[in-house]
Formats: C-alpha cells, structure tokens, sequence
C-alpha cells in the first residue's frame, strides 16, 4: 500500500468551485432568466433574500430546527391543517403523500391524466407505492367534474379491480384554476367513501391571488396538500432540481410522512436557509402575483390581436398557443428567439411568466411573433379552415427542449 501524506490527500480533496468569471456570469444568468418563458422554476434568489437567509437558525432538521419548524407552523396555520413537513420537492411531497395514505394493496389514484402526480414525477406513484393509476381526460377539457370522479372511481369488493383509495388533485393544472365548488363536491363524495383527497397545490399561490380567496379555503376539501415554494415564488435558482416545498394535513398524517420522507432520502439537516428563503418568499414574492397575473393576460392580449390561437387562457401565469394559426412553427419562433441581440428562451407550446419575467421581453417576444406572421403572410400564407369537429382530445401540451440549456 503506498502511503499519501495528508497535505496530498487534502490537495486532492480540496476544491474551488467559483470561477473568474462567476459575477459576471450569474449577472448574465439573471438577464436570461428575465427573457426565459419556459418555466417559473428558473427564478433566483435575490441577494435580499440570501441576506435574511443567512439569519436563519443552525439546527438539524432530522431532529429539530427551529427556522424549519416555524415555517411548518405558519404553513400548517396558513392552511387549517394540524401539521407541516418541509420537503426538498413538489415531487418528494406528491409521493410522500401517497406512500403515506395508502397503508394495503391493492390500490389506486384516480387523478386528470395531465396531472403532475401522474406525468412527470417517473411512475412514483407505480414505483414508490405499488398503486395503480386512473387517469381521466376531464369530459369539459379544463378541469375534473363529480360527474367523471363519480363514473371513475373504484368502490366495491370486486376482485378485478384495484379499489381507489387517493383522488389526486391539481390546483393550478397547466395554470388553470379549479372551481372551487366542483373541489368541494369531489371532496364530500370521496370521504362519503371513507377515501382520502390530496391536492397538488404546487401552485395554489396562483389560486389564492387570482381568487382572492384564502389559502385555508382552498385547502379545506383535502386531507392532504403539496405547496411549493420553488416555483412561482422564486425560492432558490432551478434547473430541475427544485428545493422546498411544504405538505400539510393531520398530526397523524404528517408523523407518517416524516417517517418517509426519512425513508426516501429526504430528510435534511441545516435547513435552516432554505426555510427562511421560503419565509422571504412568503412575505415579499407572494404579493407579485397579481402583477405576474396580469403580465400574462398582457402576452395573451397581444397573441391575439397578432391571430395566434390560444388553447389554454391565462388564468394564472401560463399560457398555450398554437402559432400555426399564423403559419409559424414554435422551432421558428424559439430559433428567431435565440438568434436576437438580446435573446428569449422559448420551450414549445406553454409560455410561462413568472415574477423575474421583464416586461421587456414580453413585448420583444410579441413583436417576433407579430413579424413572422407579417413574412408568412407576405409569402403567401393563408390560415386554413378549422378542420377539427371539436369532439376529440387534442393534446396543447408541445414539449420543446431549448437549444441551449446549459
Ligand atoms: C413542479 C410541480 C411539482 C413538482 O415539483 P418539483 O419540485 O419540480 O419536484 C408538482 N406538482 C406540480 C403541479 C408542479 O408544477
């Protein structure tokens, strides 16, 4: 065996991470973020905010931290529930939930087949807790009724069938506000059947602002909801590894999910930063909303007056549009897009705003648009007559990786 002095071990070890050029580039980072529409999970932290953070409390987390533990309050208090967990993800608290609910299989999850617990957390749902899934396309195309919950949803003792023991729900889903009746009425139907409600509140900050209506009111109907804080309250700088979200429900429901969030990995120690990060959100990012809600209606605007077809309105914060109606493709605009002087970062069909989106590139991005329908229409181009009879599903959802995404 050959022996290494220590000071070569600890040279080996050692590492700097900042580059000479970091200022500048986080500098240029924020301008992108500012012109990217691709998601809302891209905003950063402010220096303001890592100043409060860096107050926070020291504790560990796996067995007590007080800035943690007071966020849990707030968020448990804010929401009617007994309990709060902090957790690293919207992901980790959707399948902590289900893991925690569902006790014996067989089982499963009724939930809108475009929800985020269904399509884009892998097959937790399959693989974390053995559940099969029910996945309905709602019958009016926005949002789930009683009716398709109640046509849906397995009850009984035949033994084909995987009885449904969580009905997931999902408020905002694509930026769209479930009605709040309609949560009520699925929510008295599922517990008429002794089964359990979860609510995917990622973005129930939206809800709140745009309804006016408080949070403990959106969260009543569920026994259990996900709130984010990485999203569109602009917690911690992601590229799909979001930190910090928060689930709420009972005393008993919450001792069970801290039990597996333990078990999936997921329990942390000095979160001290991350909590008041979120507090930080909570207090000054939260009342952005309204702004961010109406930057989005202003893109909206503009997209139709240039005759762009909007398949998804924005409600909230997002919007879907199709550009075909004006004979342009979305590589087209993403490409122009990355080509300007001062580029906008575009995905495919969902354009998102969030509240370190600039007004600037909302109107550079309006004026794209406006000129590439102007050379479409110059060479020609003619919008065709709708052919689609409206009866069938269309999927608005046009996924388009960036080309640069670095
Ligand atoms: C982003 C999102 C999640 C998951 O959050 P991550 O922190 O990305 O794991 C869950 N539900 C909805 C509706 C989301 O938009």
């Amino acid at each position: 065996m050959e022996m290494a002095s220590f000071a070569s071990i600890a040279q080996q070890v050692k590492l700097d991470i900042l580059s000479k050029t970091h200022v500048d580039d986080n500098a240029a980072k924020r301008k992108e973020i500012a012109r990217t529409f691709i998601s809302d999970t891209i905003t950063v932290p402010t220096k303001e905010m890592y100043e409060y953070a860096t107050l926070s409390t020291i504790g560990d987390d796996v067995y007590f931290e007080p800035s943690t533990k007071a966020l849990e309050v707030h968020m448990a208090q804010l929401t009617g529930k007994e309990a709060g967990l902090f957790v690293p993800s919207g992901t980790a608290s959707n399948q902590i939930a289900l893991r925690s609910h569902l006790l014996q299989p067989p089982y499963s999850v009724l939930c809108d087949h475009r929800a985020h617990i269904h399509k884009y957390e892998a097959g937790g749902a399959a693989f974390h807790s053995g559940a099969a899934v029910t996945a309905l396309i709602p019958s009016n195309g926005h949002h789930l009724t009683l009716n398709d919950v109640t046509q849906n949803m397995i009850l009984g003792t035949d033994t084909h069938f995987a009885p449904t023991e969580v009905v997931a729900l999902e408020n905002t889903l694509n930026g769209t506000i479930f009605p709040q009746e309609e949560i009520i009425a699925i929510s008295d139907y599922v517990h008429s059947h002794g089964k359990k409600l979860h609510l995917d509140g990622a973005r129930i900050w939206h809800v709140a602002a745009e309804t006016q209506t408080s949070l403990k009111e959106l969260c009543d109907p569920a026994d259990s909801v996900s709130l984010c804080f990485s999203k569109g309250l602009g917690l911690i700088l992601n590229k799909g590894a979001p930190i910090g979200s928060c689930l709420v429900g009972s005393t008993a429901f919450i001792a069970k999910a801290r039990w597996i969030r333990k078990l999936f990995g997921g329990g942390m120690r000095q979160t001290g930063i991350l909590a008041a990060s979120a507090a930080y959100a909570l207090t000054y990012n939260f009342p952005l909303l309204p702004h961010v809600h109406d930057l989005a209606r202003r893109l909206e605007a503009g997209l139709e007056e240039i005759g762009v077809e909007i398949t998804s309105k924005a409600e909230t914060c997002m919007i879907f549009y199709d550009p075909s109606s004006v004979g342009v493709t979305y590589d087209e605009i993403a490409d122009r897009a990355s080509d300007l002087p001062e580029p906008l970062v575009l995905g495919g069909s969902r354009l998102v705003v969030h509240i370190q989106t600039s007004e600037s590139a909302v109107a550079d991005f309006l004026s794209l648009v406006r000129q590439l329908a102007e050379e479409k229409k110059a060479a020609g181009f003619v919008k065709p007559e709708s052919t689609t009879n409206g009866s069938q599903y269309k999927d608005i959802y046009v996924r388009r990786v960036p080309k640069k995404t670095a």
